[in-house]
């Protein structure tokens, strides 16, 4: 689906596919985020994906070098476990 930024206004959308949850547009413009999980479907990651995430968030938090590429792949990787879990309810 795609989104319309015009309609959304100020909301930025959970990127899983028709959850239709919605934040501020100013927390992910504050922290850099290109996309987000609602607090539901982020729940529904499996913890070890949600440690190495935070992980890596603490490590840019301290101003350590953070590849992009891994960081990257550790979203693209708790993104697909959650539109699993979101698949799997439908
Ligand atoms: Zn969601």
């Amino acid at each position: 689906m795609l989104w319309d930024p015009v309609s959304l206004g100020d909301r930025f959308p959970c990127c899983i596919p028709h959850c239709g949850r919605m934040v501020a547009k100013t927390v992910p413009e504050e922290k850099g985020w290109g996309e987000w999980i609602c607090g539901v479907h982020w729940k529904m990651v499996r913890s070890t994906y949600r440690r190495v995430h935070a992980r890596i968030l603490r490590r840019g938090r301290q101003g350590l070098a953070v590849p992009l590429v891994r960081a990257d792949r550790t979203w693209a990787r708790v993104k697909r476990a959650a539109v699993k879990w979101a698949a799997g309810l439908s």
